[in-house]
């Protein structure tokens, strides 16, 4: 019940996520894969999805679910465990920030203009993170990618993970 709560929450995004992973399972996938409480697309060894991409990153995750770059790497689903997380705490954030606007509003304004205020700032959640999460580390003279505070927990996480053995120190959020 806790869950669907926070699928629901998440769903702008997901629906806009699943129609994306549709077209890229269709032009460039292998099969689809369900981890850590999400749907991704293995790409085909072969493929010319954005040959950059798969040669410098394993993984995107687009919220619950993604793409991973064929052979799927232990790293990877780790690291992109991390950006789920990130993703469902983002859309939690917009989905209240939202909220307490559409009731600021449809006390001052219009309901139909509190509504489109709540419309405009929910869906966005996960793509404002990740913008601030660049902007930030670029304000703060890092790289924008490998700087941004989503990115250096992630990749310290998995590469945390690789070092420890799987099993009862493992953290609980991936793997399931
Ligand atoms: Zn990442």
């Amino acid at each position: 019940m806790k869950k669907l709560f926070l699928y629901a929450v998440c769903l702008p995004n997901d629906i806009a996520m699943v129609l994306s992973l549709l077209v890229v399972r269709l032009l460039w996938g292998s099969s689809f894969l369900i981890k850590n409480g999400g749907l991704w697309v293995v790409l085909k060894e072969n493929s010319k999805f954005w040959d950059e991409w798969t040669l410098s990153y394993s993984g995107v995750c687009l919220g619950h679910g993604g793409i991973f770059a064929s052979p799927v790497k232990i790293i990877s689903v780790v690291h992109e465990a991390v950006h789920l997380e990130q993703f469902e705490v983002s859309m939690l954030k917009s989905f209240l920030s939202a909220s307490v606007a559409f009731i600021v509003c449809a006390i001052l304004c219009p309901y139909k203009i509190a509504l489109m205020i709540f419309l405009c700032v929910w869906p966005f959640g996960y793509l404002f993170y990740l913008i601030s999460g660049w902007l930030v580390a670029f304000l703060r003279g890092e790289s924008p990618y490998k700087g941004s505070s989503h990115e250096e927990a992630a990749y310290a996480i998995a590469e945390d993970y690789l070092r420890r053995k799987e099993g009862a120190d493992a953290p609980r959020r991936i793997l399931k």
